[in-house]
């Protein structure tokens, strides 16, 4: 499940957007926020390159929001220091409405306030504890919502724990970090400086769990393949693209149409047979019914085009894959009005809808079938969208003795891998 919004393709490594913050360092306000508890025991930030990119994540949270530091801060609205200090940030709910920022019980008008803590200290957002800066951005007056900038590098520390199981093949990890990297440093470029962040943190994107997720094993596999990526084109002009993977694929690698329509010729063209990912619970599972009454109601909740039916009587496979995978349906009603979707559309906004049965329907590679008040999916296979790497086929790949580069170019295929930096 990938945002499908950027569809378009960038040079490889074209010039990387300016997210860095100019600070005024004037008009220090003292330490108002400041209070007396224990710092925990803190791992030193590990050493980066001064070419590597700045990422800015949009973390799932939401006014108010609580926030602490591990060391000393400083926090600034507008560019402006309105709070620092040499001890760390204590409990401090932020608040915002009105056009003004409420930390605790200080008040502050303006825009973008902006979090930083000393060398070797982390920000706590809601019980979660971030490298980098943390960027509280206006949403009106009365929301905001709250961007990580960090480094790539520690940011892929944060995503690949949060992705693959704990005791998962260290090759997997590293194939995984590569996908990753491109995958995040395709929306970098897309995005540029106009946007206030390039990914978010949730399964929509790739899931981020901060410094509290990272794991040995993630930033071996991060320090390991430093600045690699995928990118493929005609020698010397070579792009990165949107690198999707998916948890597992259920036997056969599903091409880039399954998400969107995409140009000829990329490396997610699908086909490739994975049964590697038969260690997963989902590589088979079982028939899953969903009243057609329900599936109307998902739909309702999601696309306004969906208002033109009064119910649904038949759902039609208007296109599929080689190998009989739905990538088109119509959904018509008993007067013979019908909209055309993608199959994945379906599951996505069924799974929106909260529908419990809908939980169940693990993909879309299934056979549909009739009951008359309910549609049937049978033949289930695989976990997600199934385009790309396949997360479970990588576990399977790296145990048999593949390497992470092997593992890659497999997945996307005619890809090179490149250093970005
Ligand atoms: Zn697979």
């Amino acid at each position: 499940m990938k945002s499908l919004r950027y569809g378009r393709w960038r040079r490889l490594a074209a010039g990387w957007p300016a997210v860095g913050l100019a600070l005024a360092t004037a008009c220090v306000a003292g330490a108002l926020l400041s209070c007396g508890r224990e710092q925990p025991e803190i791992r030193e930030e590990p050493a980066k390159a001064a070419d590597v990119p700045t990422v800015r994540i949009r973390l799932p949270v939401d006014n108010p929001v609580e926030i602490t530091t591990t060391r000393g801060y400083r926090l600034s609205v507008d560019g402006e220091v309105v709070s620092r200090s040499n001890a760390h940030l204590g409990e401090t709910t932020v608040r915002r409405s009105g056009g003004r920022w409420r930390f605790n019980s200080m008040e502050v008008p303006g825009g973008r306030a902006v979090l930083e803590t000393d060398l070797g200290g982390f920000i706590r957002v809601n019980g979660v504890l971030y490298r980098g800066t943390v960027h509280l951005v206006p949403e009106g007056g009365d929301g905001f919502y709250v961007v990580n900038h960090l480094d790539i590098e520690s940011y892929l520390a944060g995503v690949l724990p949060r992705e693959l199981y704990a005791n998962w093949h260290i090759e997997a990890y590293r194939a995984q970090a590569i996908a990753a990297r491109t995958y995040a440093l395709y929306h970098m470029s897309n995005r540029g400086s106009a946007h206030e962040f390039d990914l978010g943190a949730t399964q929509a994107w790739q899931v981020y769990g901060g410094f509290s997720a990272e794991n040995e094993r993630a930033w071996k596999a991060v320090r390991s393949t430093q600045g690699m990526v995928v990118a493929h084109g005609p020698e010397g002009r070579e792009q990165i693209f949107q690198a999707h993977y998916s948890a597992a694929c259920g036997g056969r690698v599903n091409p880039v149409e399954v998400l969107y329509s995409a140009p000829q010729g990329t490396p997610m063209t699908g086909g490739q047979e994975c049964n590697d990912c038969r260690g997963s619970s989902r590589y088979r599972w079982d028939p899953v019914r969903i009243s057609k009454k329900e599936m109307h109601a998902a739909l309702l909740g999601t696309y306004r085009s969906t208002e033109r039916l009064d119910g649904i009587s038949e759902v039609r496979i208007t296109s599929q894959t080689d190998w009989g995978r739905p990538l088109h349906i119509e959904v018509a009603d008993a007067r013979g009005e019908s909209i055309r979707m993608r199959a994945e559309d379906l599951r996505l906004s069924l799974l929106r809808s909260r529908s419990p049965a809908a939980r169940r329907l693990y993909s879309m590679n299934v056979r549909i079938r009739d009951l008359g008040n309910e549609i049937e999916f049978t033949d289930g296979r695989g976990f997600g969208h199934g385009v790309g790497l396949c997360q479970w086929g990588t576990q399977g790949k790296a145990e048999d003795g593949w390497q992470a580069e092997e593992i890659v170019r497999f997945y996307y295929r005619g890809a090179k891998i490149f250093r970005a930096y």
